[in-house]
């Protein structure tokens, strides 16, 4: 198969050491592509074409730079379909699925391109510090950040390396991508919409390979000054020790809870719960892993959810009656497996599922999970939910907070002063009432608390954290008013 190029410096390329390697679908494991597999070099070659890029595209003009946005937004519509096929292909997911995350492509694009044209500065009302006369005038001036490496999970290859490359490109950044190893096909799929819609050369390079070599030698590069990484807990700590005087925006691992209280709609929380810890076989990190149902109406709550997972079709990725999809790997497919049965063997209740088929779990639901155990402690990633109870808010939201994690939680109830009250006391960067955390607006503030990161995502957001901001301070001669005379004056005008 022919290797499909990596882009560099404008220029459509295999790497220099010639090395290439498969991308395979998890389900069946046939080949979908061909890829370089990028060495130091090519990263030394990528950061500096990043370094003159970021020289030219911060010169360019906000409304220039939002025209070539905008016509790679169209571009990105345009090619919808084909990037669904390639999502659905290297991923595992289902085609449904890979439409769904494919047609906000070119949304996100625009939302972003629209921010990017909005890098409003304040001016300072310098002369309330003592001191100060009304000699000076200040003001503050947003700027892009220089070069912005941006580096991808797999789980959705197009929402995440465009929540990155819109805004970074739209305040007038260039970057670096690395996405995952496993799913660097969309990520090429993209990068052409924008270098069709005429970005200079430079400004976008994408380089594809082992996180580990390549990841090291991005985040430790003096070159850079500005990191945007999504992905596990783990690598982005790492990533924290490594980057040395940079900013960083890190979206991490999460374990999130839902709450079901007993004045919840049961049948509204048990279809969500279970659409909310399934989508992409659990592979979200907003992904329902943690119920925790009030004893009075868990027994109801289960005999409501149970069937509905139970219907969940899983199988073959291609076909739009396929309702679930596959995980990135049998390997990873066996790790959640044996999550379930560790949380068996502790004295859980499987209820649903807990079986695997090479790179397929069935999607499962385990009750009676004690909430200080691995599979509500440690992100799942995984098509199961585990359940709990507690008889309380208090107790409810004290369980909710207890993992390393904050990154999104939903709570069911009809009883708005506890809401209320969970709002204010769940620490997590998103908070669904009447929903699962498995909800995205593409245009909200989207980030964790505690271990799920630090910053947030969605094109404002985002923006603002891809550029740095300035102040400026005009000297004028020092000047004293007469303000007593003026005074006067006004009073014999007036009278
Ligand atoms: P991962 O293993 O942490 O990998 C993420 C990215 O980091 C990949 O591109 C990977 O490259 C790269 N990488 C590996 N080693 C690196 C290093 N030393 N330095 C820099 N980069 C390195 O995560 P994943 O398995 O792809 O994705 C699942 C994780 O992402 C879960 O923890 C999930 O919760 C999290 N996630 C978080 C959010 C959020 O918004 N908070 C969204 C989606 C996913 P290779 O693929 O080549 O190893």
């Amino acid at each position: 198969m022919d290797v499909t190029p990596m882009l560099i410096g404008g220029e459509w390329r295999t790497t220099a050491r010639g090395r290439a390697e498969s991308v395979t679908s998890p389900y069946d494991g046939s080949v979908v592509g061909t890829v370089p597999v990028a060495g130091l070099g090519d990263v030394d070659e990528a950061l500096a074409a990043a370094e003159a890029g970021a020289g030219l595209w911060r010169r360019t003009p906000a409304h220039e730079r939002m025209r070539i946005l905008l016509r790679a937004g169209e571009l990105a519509d345009e090619r919808a379909d084909e990037i669904a096929r390639t999502i659905s292909a290297e991923v595992g997911k289902t085609i449904t699925e890979a439409q769904g995350e494919a047609s906000r492509s070119g949304e996100i694009i625009r939302l972003a391109a629209f921010e990017g044209t909005q890098l409003y500065g304040h001016t300072l009302p310098l002369d309330a510090n003592r001191g100060t006369g009304l000699d000076k005038l200040g003001f503050t001036l947003r700027q892009p950040c220089g070069v912005v490496v941006a580096i991808s999970p797999f789980n959705y290859p197009a929402l995440l390396v465009l929540h990155k490359l819109a805004p970074a490109l739209a305040a007038g950044n260039a970057v670096v991508l690395k996405p995952a190893r496993t799913t660097p096909l969309t990520a090429f799929s993209l990068a052409a919409c924008f270098v069709d819609a005429g970005l200079p050369a430079g400004v976008l390079s994408v380089i594809t390979g082992p996180g580990g070599e390549l990841g090291d030698a991005l985040v430790t590069d003096p070159r850079v000054r500005k990191i945007s990484f999504t992905g596990s807990t783990a690598i982005g700590e790492r990533i924290t020790r490594m980057a040395g005087l940079k900013k960083l925006s890190l979206e991490l691992g999460a374990s999130c809870p839902v709450i079901v209280m007993p004045d919840a709609d049961l049948e509204l929380a048990a279809s969500a719960v279970a659409a909310g810890g399934y989508v992409n076989a659990g592979q979200v990190c907003i992904s329902v892993q943690r119920v925790i149902a009030h004893p009075a109406i868990s027994g109801d709550f289960l005999d409501a959810l149970v069937p509905k997972v139970k219907a969940i079709k899983v199988g073959d990725p291609s076909s739009p009656d396929t309702d679930m999809g596959t995980l990135i790997s049998s390997a990873e497919a066996e790790r959640v497996r044996q999550c379930i049965v560790a949380a068996a063997d502790a004295g859980a209740r499987v209820l649903a599922g807990g079986e695997r088929d090479g790179s397929m779990v069935a999607p499962s639901v385990v009750a009676d999970v004690d909430p200080v155990s691995p599979f509500a402690q440690d992100e799942l990633f995984g098509p199961a939910v585990a359940v709990s109870a507690a008889s309380d808010w208090q107790s409810a939201v004290t369980q909710a907070n207890g993992t390393a994690y904050g990154l999104a939680a939903g709570i069911f109830t009809s009883d708005v002063a506890g809401a209320v009250r969970a709002i204010r006391e769940i620490d997590a960067g998103s908070i669904h009432i009447n929903w699962t955390p498995l909800w995205r607006a593409d245009l909200m503030p989207y980030g964790g608390l505690k271990g799920s990161g630090i910053g947030k995502e969605g094109p404002r957001w985002a923006v603002e954290e891809m550029t740095e901001v300035k102040t400026v301070v005009f000297h004028g001669r020092p000047w004293q008013l007469d303000v007593h005379h003026l005074m006067e004056e006004g009073g014999e005008a007036g009278s």
